[in-house]
């Protein structure tokens, strides 16, 4: 390693998109070293979420503490962040310099550019990097599409995104079968609405004949989804589901299970068409995961227990669920009825203990269980298994990186245990 070559840490903030983006930006610097220890980085690249007004706070308070270390480190901001705190954040000069999403791949001439910097560039970009590696992963992140045409009442990400776009289905293939002869054998789809991938393609579901396409390049094992919204499910893609390639888990975004709520989200998905959906995967033994908001403008105590009601209904065993945080510019930070706080935490917490007992039964009707092991800690390993659940296994031998079946586990309240 050249010692003269300054040292970067990536702080990565919010979703797998970002997760990518980060990726790479690693794999452009030729110039400098990629560092995992923050206190010793001469240079920290934030790229960051927006997604809430709580999203900008934790970016400015980590700011704000990156102020504090020894080395005080060159502050470079980029992401979604870019396209709203990010002018301010500049002229507060609370950091160094900024640049947008789609400059990313320019990242090693510009971190060369001692000057402050501003380059927010633009949100049509789409990225042509094909990377070697995913640093300290197990399991391969691969972005097929960037953007989001939807335009629920809550959300900013169209605005700091883009509209919907995708990458070359030659580009994708290109990435995933180098990093299969590399080694991954488990592929994470990702985008930031991911089901429009190849929308309009010839009338066809892009997606479906995309991961058929994928699952045909030697070394892929497993392929994950990122969220799909409901009406993104089309025959073709149902057609798929029995395929052993596809990992045995969706994640189908709801964000809430009332017609009233739906409505108020601007939301595509309806409650009837979503149940009869979930019914149908679920009977395929598919675990099923959702997005689900508590406490947007709107929720009264009676929609609140119509919600409930209905989640009931719902096959789910896995939530991704978090309280309206008021996002400024988007339509549901002026809507009437916004609600207290602490009830949101209340109704958060009564969602997610349904959906834990339903987890826990989920687990308790499975079998053997695929699992690829991507971390150790204190002698235990940690892994997911194709119903994305977690798993504890203890285990003399090093498991990182690992396919192991196992059929004898324990189920516990919140993972499976077992011995290896
Ligand atoms: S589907 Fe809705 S919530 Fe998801 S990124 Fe698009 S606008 Fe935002």
């Amino acid at each position: 390693m050249n010692q003269s070559k300054q040292k970067v840490f990536f702080k990565t903030f919010g979703c797998r998109t970002n997760v990518v983006d980060s990726q790479i930006m690693m794999s452009k610097l030729e110039d400098f070293d990629v560092t995992l220890d923050e206190h010793e980085a001469d240079i920290v690249v934030i790229n960051s979420c927006t997604v809430t007004n709580s999203a900008d706070s934790t970016a400015r308070g980590y700011i704000n503490g990156l102020k504090k270390f020894h080395k005080n480190p060159r502050i470079v901001f980029t992401g979604c962040g870019v396209w709203t705190k990010g002018e301010t954040l500049f002229n507060e000069s609370k950091i160094d310099s900024l640049f947008g999403a789609s400059e990313k791949e320019n990242i090693n001439t510009l971190l060369k550019n001692d000057n402050r910097f501003f380059e927010a560039g633009d949100l049509n970009h789409i990225d042509n990097t094909i990377i070697e590696d995913m640093i300290g992963k197990s399991r391969a992140f691969i972005k097929i599409q960037e953007g989001c045409d939807f335009r629920c009442s809550y959300c900013i990400i169209p605005y700091v995104r883009g509209n919907s776009r995708s990458y070359s289905e030659e580009k994708i293939l290109e990435q995933i079968t180098l990093l299969a002869s590399n080694g991954f054998g488990e592929f994470i789809l990702t985008g930031t609405n991911l089901g429009s991938y190849g929308k309009g393609i010839d009338g066809k579901d892009g997606l479906a004949l995309l991961l058929k396409k994928i699952s045909n390049i030697k070394g892929v094992r497993r392929i994950r989804l990122g969220s799909v919204e409901p009406i993104q499910i089309t025959n073709e893609f149902k057609e798929i589901l029995d395929e052993p390639w596809m990992a045995k888990h969706l994640h189908i975004a709801l964000q809430h299970t009332t017609k009233e709520m739906l409505n108020l989200m601007n939301r595509r998905n309806k409650l009837k068409s979503d149940l009869e959906l979930f019914e149908f995967i679920s009977e395929k033994g598919y675990a099923l995961g959702t997005d689900f908001i508590v406490g947007h403008p709107g929720e009264s105590d009676f929609i609140w227990q119509e919600a409930m009601k209905n989640i009931h209904r719902f096959p789910l065993t896995h939530l991704h669920g978090f309280t309206y945080s008021k996002r400024d510019g988007t339509p549901s930070a002026s809507m009437p009825g916004q609600i207290n706080g602490d009830i949101a935490k209340k109704r958060l917490a009564e969602l997610t203990a349904i959906i834990d007992e339903k987890n826990y039964k989920f687990r308790a009707s499975r079998g053997s269980l695929d699992i690829l092991i991507e971390n150790e800690k204190d002698g235990k390993y940690f892994g997911y298994d194709q119903y994305f659940n977690s798993i504890e296994v203890t285990s003399k031998a090093d498991l990182i990186g690992d396919w192991i079946n196992i059929s004898e586990y324990t189920i516990e309240k919140l993972n499976n245990k077992a011995n290896f």
